[in-house]
């Protein structure tokens, strides 16, 4: 484990809030104590995403409160849990990053513990819901994305449901320069972190109201997710159609040792060999589809302009340079050095 990594001075928590007047302002309370107790400097950053109840209006009211540690960010309209947190990750000052749900779902008296695994060197900390309080609907689903992102990444996280995660800054920052539209932040952050642990906490039940996800929103998170992370299922086409080319000459072959051997009649009439012209050219159509996935895929990661690779620090001889600190001018950075 890394032993040099430097001590965290200055806390974000990012918090997205869509339609939660009625939780807010005990969310607030409990996370403004939670973070008391860390007795370093913090902002708590609200980022409304859209919200149509009085969310917007109550998050303002807190800033202007002297001293309230709160950042509100406002989005003109709804926009997604994701890009809401990335909304608030671009106003952060911290050395490390904390996220979490605004419906208290997430407890936010864990917050130390995330800190403490962070202070240990781990650059994202990941956490898995104890008691999971969601749906047979919700969980199953999630427990077979979960299986295939870890398959997939090779990391070894077991949910990356959970937003009560927290990112040291410069995994945040290398987040930010990524350009894709659409994104699903616990596996982004996998690509910048070199140190990554998890941890087991509580999860309760909704505060207020109903999930803010409704089954197409559901759906759209989880092709977020898988194209997030691969793409691959382009791929997958082209292996389907030449597998399905393969089964119609094979089949043609048959039926033509069958008349050749053994006559006409044991081929039957010409409807199978028709069956088996038909399965050629629909392979052939599925391994056009899956080239022209394989186009569009590349397309797509060039779009995205995600950094090619990612620099963690530099190492002169005995003069470490870590990147981390030096490159990027932050607000906070006199009064955190200091
Ligand atoms: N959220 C958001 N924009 C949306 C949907 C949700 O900012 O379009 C926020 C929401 O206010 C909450 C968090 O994302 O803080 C998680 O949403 P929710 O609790 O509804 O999701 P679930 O727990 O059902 O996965
Ligand atoms: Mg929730």
């Amino acid at each position: 484990m890394k032993s040099s990594s430097p001590v965290v001075e200055f806390i974000s928590i990012v918090i997205p809030v869509f339609n939660e007047e009625k939780t807010l302002p005990e969310l607030i309370r409990r996370t403004l104590l939670a973070c008391e107790e860390l007795e370093r400097p913090f902002e708590v950053i609200l980022v409304d995403d859209g919200s149509s109840d009085s969310s917007a209006k109550i998050i303002e009211e807190m800033t202007e409160a002297s001293n309230s540690h709160i950042v509100g960010v406002i989005l003109n309209r709804n926009y997604g849990q994701h890009s809401a947190i990335m909304a608030g990750f671009e106003q952060t000052r911290g050395d490390v990053v904390v996220t979490l749900d605004a419906d208290l779902q997430n407890p936010p008296e864990e917050i130390p513990r995330l800190i403490a695994e962070i202070d240990k060197g781990f650059d994202s900390v990941g956490t898995v819901r104890l008691n999971r309080q969601d749906s047979a609907l919700r969980r199953y689903p999630s427990k077979l994305v979960n299986m295939l992102v870890k398959k997939s990444t090779g990391v070894e996280m077991n949910d990356y449901g959970c937003m009560l995660r927290a990112y040291r800054k410069h995994v945040v920052e290398a987040m930010l320069s990524c350009h894709e539209r659409s994104t699903f932040i616990p596996i982004l952050a996998n690509n910048f972190s070199r140190y990554t642990t998890e941890i087991d906490v509580r999860h309760d039940e909704r505060a207020d109201g109903d999930s803010k996800y409704s089954a197409m929103k559901l759906i759209g998170l989880m092709f977020d997710l898988i194209t997030s992370m691969t793409t691959a299922p382009l791929r997958l086409l082209s292996i389907v159609g030449g597998f399905i080319a393969f089964l119609g000459i094979a089949f043609g072959l048959f039926l033509m040792v069958l008349r050749l051997v053994f006559g006409a009649e044991w081929a039957g009439d010409g409807l199978f060999t028709l069956f088996s012209i038909l399965f050629i050219f629909v392979g052939a159509q599925f391994i056009g589809l899956g080239l022209l996935g394989e186009y569009i895929g590349r397309i797509y990661s060039d779009v995205r302009a995600r950094p090619r690779f990612f620099v963690e620090g530099v190492y002169v001889g005995e003069a470490v340079s870590p990147l981390r600190k030096s490159n990027k001018s932050h607000a906070n950075q006199e009064e955190t050095s200091s």
